[in-house]
């Protein structure tokens, strides 16, 4: 095994990737919980090695390890005990996902029709669904208000209108909570405090309308008022954005009492809270993130002697995101030697974009490993990239693997339970992976391999 003193990292290396001191160990920090080496050196996963997942399932595959996802949905629930904790179903949904997040105790909230159906499908107690979206069809809140969803939350001014009517036609009181857009707007590691309120969702505080929003649900018979709802943003790491948009929303609150005598029950401050996609992410444990919020809330209560409100929040990546592990096939590994003599490995594998998205939709950053096998040598910065037609097809923009990764050599990609199946394209008409789920040494598919008669039988010819 090499120490890392004897490579020194490739100066094309961004500041925050160390060269790692074990090229073969899935960091606990990063991989799911059951990640682990077998005696021949391959990565198991929830009991299963990748070469006999990949054997049975193709490459690439999504992995999901249920075990790991059943922990972190308890472990919120747990920690935030006397709040609601709501899965937010849009970073990776689909039947067997449902029931576990049923099973753990938690909510679900949905933004389309067709995630509420699957919920449905999946027998998720309707009560417990939330139903989010900024440009809900009518269709959409027909078959929410039939369903008998627990909340809409309401985003715009017409759409109040909308509930109303549906409400109305049906002969029911939907609960609604508003939307509201606080200034705060966390992006990692920072916030920005004006830029929160340039954006699509919600009522903004500052100009009035979140306090207009109240009051035009608040009059009218077929809507329950029950309370706000604030998301400042994805991948956060600290909670200083919380403190401000907390603040400003129990602030309206204050001000809605003030101006109507009515005080609203729920408070819910959204999701966005980060995980570790590499060494350089540190995110909060969730217990740690409830006391801190929890102290945030009691914090501007007392301050504005507000009666109790009932807490909600809604992680999504930070429940699935770590659980899921993507494998990849090696087809290339191609050095290439820049104008300024630097050198750069790329490693193509036989995916991409197509299943993974974020990097070049966002310039996220992952961690891979060479999966089926351990590798003594020297550590090489590499990047993984897929094998669409667009030079932005990458999928670990900067990383370190061992230097005699060869052609037909697996990869597993960490972080990859969230935001991947489910933005997944057909982009080059390549046929969107299977999500296969991990437990106790036994893989089921959850969601089957696309086919080519799939994407055929869409094309009317
Ligand atoms: C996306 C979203 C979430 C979940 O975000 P994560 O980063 O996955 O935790 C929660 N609530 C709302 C309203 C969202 O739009």
């Amino acid at each position: 095994m090499s120490s890392p003193s004897e490579h020194a990292p490739n100066d094309l290396a961004p500041a925050w990737l160390g060269v790692p001191s074990d090229l073969n160990r899935p960091d606990p920090a990063i991989w799911p919980q059951t990640a682990t080496r077998d005696e021949t050196g391959q990565l198991m996963v929830g009991g299963c090695g990748v070469t006999e997942l990949v054997g049975d399932h193709g490459s690439p595959a999504y992995v999901i390890d249920e075990a790991d996802f059943r922990q972190r949905a308890a472990r919120f629930a747990r920690a935030f005990t006397g709040w609601s904790v709501n899965y937010a179903g849009k970073a990776l949904l689909n039947r067997t996902v449902a029931r576990w997040v049923d099973q753990e105790g938690l909510g679900l909230d949905v933004c389309s029709e067709n995630e509420l159906a699957i919920a449905l499908a999946a027998g998720f107690p309707v009560e417990r669904i939330e139903f989010h979206g900024n440009n809900k069809s009518m269709a959409e809140l027909v078959s929410a208000v039939e369903s008998g969803v627990g909340r809409i939350v309401v985003d715009c001014f017409e759409e109040i209108e909308r509930v109303d009517q549906v409400a109305r036609t049906h002969d029911r009181v939907v609960a609604v909570q508003v939307r509201v857009t606080t200034g705060v707007e966390a992006h990692t590691h920072r916030y920005i405090a004006t830029a929160g309120e340039d954006q699509k969702f919600g009522f903004s505080i500052g100009s009035g309308q979140a306090l207009a929003a109240l009051r035009d649900c608040q009059s009218r018979r077929h809507l329950r008022l029950v309370g706000v709802h604030s998301h400042i943003g994805s991948q956060i790491f600290d909670t200083e954005g919380f403190v401000v948009a907390a603040r400003r929303v129990f602030d309206l609150v204050d001000q809605f009492h003030r101006a109507s005598g009515v005080w609203l029950t729920e408070v819910n401050l959204g999701g966005g809270f980060g995980i570790a996609y590499t060494p350089a992410d540190t995110p909060l444990a969730p217990e740690e993130l409830h006391s801190r919020l929890d102290r945030i809330v009691r914090d501007a209560r007392e301050e504005l002697s507000l009666p109790d409100t009932h807490m909600a929040i809604e992680p999504g990546r930070a429940i699935c995101g770590p659980a899921g592990v993507a494998l990849y096939t090696v087809g290339v590994v191609k050095p290439v030697t820049l104008s300024s003599g630097q050198q750069r490995v790329y490693v193509a594998v036989d995916g991409g974009m197509s299943d993974n998205i974020r990097p070049a939709l966002y310039q996220a950053d992952y961690t891979a490993l060479l999966a089926n096998r351990v590798s003594d040598a020297p550590p090489m910065l590499v990047r993984v990239v897929g094998k669409h037609c667009e030079s932005g097809d990458v999928l670990v923009r900067d990383g370190y693997l061992p230097s005699d990764l060869a052609p037909g050599d697996l990869l597993a990609v960490a972080g990859a339970g969230a935001y991947t199946r489910v933005m997944a394209s057909n982009y080059n008409a390549i046929a969107r992976a299977p999500l296969i789920g991990v437990d106790q040494g036994r893989s089921r598919v959850m969601i089957r391999r696309e086919t080519l008669a799939d994407i055929l039988a869409l094309d009317a010819g």
